[in-house]
């Protein structure tokens, strides 16, 4: 865990972190420089106890289950494929929302035989199926899950859905919700203990800001 005053909180850059700051502004935590400018991965804050760590979405959860980081902003696909081990879950931030679904060429004839899925979700996509009673085979993608349907390497993709267009543009189409997806605050389980009066209080200031942009939108 980061030093006793000091709370540490794990962004990544995109769109999670275009829609994150101006809640923690009105949290009152800006961060001193331009966090989509320069190439630092640590950024002080206004706030003299408040720093911001800028790290690959996939790692937001890892680095605050292991106390690397206070509190982190991750995406609700992330954290199902992570599992949540070592962390609560307080606040839906209500950003960044899009689907998690699967998909598959349009018009596709009837699959017979095991399902080839592809995907960066593998957990997700195990305990989807898993659930479902049906054996796949999972195939681990890190990007551009739309190509591998196009190319034979899998029958269907799992992936985060907004508007559909990277999936028509593929000639792919949406099939199955699996999840509605939204960005999510996350605290280390330590922290929260130990820390407890100030991780409450950026919370509660936090879902005020939630409320607020609520109602502005
Ligand atoms: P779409 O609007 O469906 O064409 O989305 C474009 C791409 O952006 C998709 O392939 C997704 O990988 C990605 N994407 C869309 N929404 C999100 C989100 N909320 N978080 C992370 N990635 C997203």
């Amino acid at each position: 865990m980061s030093s006793s005053q000091q709370l540490t909180i794990a962004l990544s850059k995109g769109r999670i972190l275009d829609d994150t700051l101006p809640l923690l502004k009105a949290a009152g935590i800006e961060p001193q420089e331009d966090l989509n400018k320069s190439r630092k991965l640590i950024f002080d804050t206004s706030r003299d106890d408040v720093k911001l760590l800028i790290i690959r979405a996939t790692d937001v959860p890892t680095y605050v289950q292991h106390g690397a980081a206070d509190l982190g902003v991750a995406g609700k696909d992330v954290l199902m494929e992570h599992g949540g081990k070592g962390l609560y879950e307080p606040l839906d931030l209500e950003i960044a929302r899009c689907k998690l679904m699967t998909a598959g060429p349009v018009d596709a004839p009837a699959l017979s035989g095991r399902l080839r899925v592809a995907t960066k979700f593998v957990n997700v996509a195990r305990r989807y199926y898993a659930a479902q009673g049906q054996q796949v085979d999972v195939i681990k993608l890190y990007g551009s899950m739309e190509l591998a349907p196009l190319v034979g390497l899998a029958d269907r993709i799992i992936d985060v859905v907004d508007t559909g267009n990277t999936l028509r543009a593929n000639g792919l189409e949406p099939q199955e919700l699996i999840a509605t997806i939204s960005s999510r605050l996350v605290v280390n389980k330590a922290s929260m203990k130990l820390k407890h009066g100030k991780v409450q209080e950026l919370i509660e200031r936090l879902g005020e800001a939630v409320v607020n942009s609520r109602k502005e939108s």
